[in-house]
């Protein structure tokens, strides 16, 4: 018999290329059939043959107070009641530009756009147009949306120029990216010396989230923003993953450093599309129509998204949110060391406030060399394993995992105990 996820993925490749609207959500990486999800509600969440299971995707990220938050919920129905949008300002894009300038000290001004392409690729055109030059620097494995420019990772050779990771990127347009390894400071700093005065930014993950989880070295951070303020570059910190996610303050709260541009998305969203980029003011005074880089969007400042938005950033400063958060993500990655210890199997892990990443490995990856030496078929069948228990991790060795303020301690414990029960009969 088949179920309805099956038949509902298979209707779906016939009309939508690959059966998904976004590459990761195929289960190419791990194999089999990707789940339709019908709904959710705290930290679980239902697929199309009504199985639950306990999320650690929330929705790649977003889903920061759990699926469903009945205050999250409320907002966006009233804002929706309104008006679903207007081309035009409205008092709530006011209001969370005002509060995401309010909780990073580094937006001096933000723009609100709807997705954190939008905002990486809009942020990078400024920082071009800011300092009149042209090349950008970014680091393999760290991924920042899919514009041209950014879809580039290097060979294995540190200094090469960039070869496009996709087809239909112009060589051209990729030769303009210097794709370096993350974590290594000396090969940024010979970049700066042999091409600084070209170097308009540099653009990195502060910590890496789309290549499973790669923390960043203090001295790559100092590196990052020495250089960049030696340089005359623009260092755009992309926090579309890390912001409000790792502390209150992002990244660069939690490791103290400061971006002259910052790219938001996920979280700030609530689960709908907006995302923003933004920092000093010499720099966002560029932008049309005050200045003459331009950037526009019709949905950007959607009043239901900026409801949803709003409300999430207003619920994640509740006293003990982001300890909680980062208690319970340690829980889950201490239990699931513990469990692999127990049965002498080489896997570790980790997690940086409210993300983590689990590595069939011996030792933790510091970067995207070590992350691909990681054990990829046995972490499919952890995947696997740990789905039909009802546990639904990323599907692919290379995404880090998120939990949300609606996990409990007992949530955590039953994944962990989950994962006891398939390590105990690992060959
Ligand atoms: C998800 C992500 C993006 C892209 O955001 P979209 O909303 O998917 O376009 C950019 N940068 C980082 C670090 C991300 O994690």
């Amino acid at each position: 018999m088949t179920s309805k996820n099956e038949s509902l993925f298979e209707q779906s490749q016939k009309v939508i290329p690959g059966g998904v609207n976004s590459p990761v959500r195929a289960f190419r990486s791990v194999g089999g059939t990707p789940l339709f999800f019908q709904r959710g509600q705290g930290a679980y969440v239902w697929d199309a043959d009504g199985k639950k299971y306990t999320d650690y995707v929330g929705s790649w990220g977003p889903m920061i107070v759990g699926h469903c938050h009945p205050q999250v919920v409320k907002a966006v129905q009233d804002a929706a009641a309104q008006g679903l949008g207007f081309g035009a300002p409205t008092a709530s894009e006011l209001e969370l530009a005002n509060l995401l300038c309010k909780i990073l000290p580094s937006l001096e001004m933000v723009r609100l756009v709807s997705s954190g392409t939008e905002a990486t690729m809009s942020a990078i055109r400024l920082a071009r147009g800011f300092t009149g030059r042209s090349r950008i620097v970014k680091f393999e494995g760290c991924y920042h949306g899919h514009s041209d420019g950014l879809l580039v990772k290097a060979g294995s050779g540190a200094l090469t120029f960039g070869q496009p990771s996709s087809s239909g990127v112009p060589a051209e347009i990729a030769a303009l990216t210097t794709v370096l390894d993350y974590n290594d400071a000396a090969g940024l700093e010979k970049t700066f010396a042999d091409m600084g005065k070209e170097i308009a930014a540099v653009i990195v993950e502060p910590v890496a989230g789309n290549m499973n989880l790669v923390a960043p070295k203090r001295e790559f951070l100092d590196a990052l923003r020495n250089l960049c303020t030696k340089h005359g570059a623009v260092l755009i910190l992309d926090e579309v993953m890390t912001g409000f996610r790792v502390s209150l303050q992002g990244a660069q709260g939690y490791y103290g450093i400061k971006p002259d541009l910052v790219t938001l998305g996920k979280v700030m969203g609530g689960g709908l599309p907006a995302a923003a980029f933004g920092g000093r003011r010499d720099i966002m005074n560029c932008l049309a129509p005050l200045g003459a880089v331009y950037q526009a969007g019709t949905l950007s400042g959607n009043p239901v998204a900026v409801a949803a938005g709003l409300t999430t950033l207003q619920l994640v400063q509740a006293p003990g949110f982001y300890d909680n958060l980062a208690k319970l993500a340690k829980q889950l990655t201490e239990g699931l060391t513990a469990a692999a210890k127990k049965h002498n199997i080489d896997f570790c892990a980790q997690s940086v406030g409210g993300m983590f990443g689990l590595y069939f490995s011996k030792t933790l990856p510091t970067s995207y060399a070590e992350v691909m030496k990681c054990d990829k078929e046995a972490f499919n069948r952890f995947f696997h394993a740990m789905l039909d228990a009802g546990h639904y991790l990323a599907p692919s060795a290379f995404e880090a995992g998120f939990v949300s303020a609606a996990h409990t301690e007992a949530d955590i414990a039953a994944t962990v105990a989950a994962a006891d029960k398939i390590f105990s009969v690992w060959q």
